[in-house]
């Protein structure tokens, strides 16, 4: 796959928060979004995450994050 040589808005890994990133930027219309994975897209810690729970979901800014 031939990767574009510039965007507007390049986002660094391809986990929960990255994809969420990108997702959102587009959803906000932004189109020149590139997503820069060295893996596989959730190939990080995002791959061993049940779902949102934990500590971090006892305080108010952490769970907005992950909503
Ligand atoms: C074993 C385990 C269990 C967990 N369980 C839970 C749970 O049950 N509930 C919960 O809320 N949270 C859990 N977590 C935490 C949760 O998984 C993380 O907080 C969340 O996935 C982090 O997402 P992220 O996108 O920031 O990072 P990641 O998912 O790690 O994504 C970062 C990405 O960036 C890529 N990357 C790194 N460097 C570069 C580079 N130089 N160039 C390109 N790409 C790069 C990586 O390959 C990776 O895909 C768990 C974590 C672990 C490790």
């Amino acid at each position: 796959m031939t990767l574009p040589s510039q965007a507007r808005i390049v986002v660094i890994g391809g986990g929960a928060v990255g994809c969420s990133i990108a997702y959102h930027l587009g959803k906000l219309g932004q189109r020149d979004v590139l997503v820069l994975e060295k893996s596989g897209l959730t190939h990080g810690s995002t791959w061993s995450c049940r779902g949102p729970g934990g500590p971090a979901a006892q305080q108010a800014q952490l769970t907005r994050l992950m909503q």
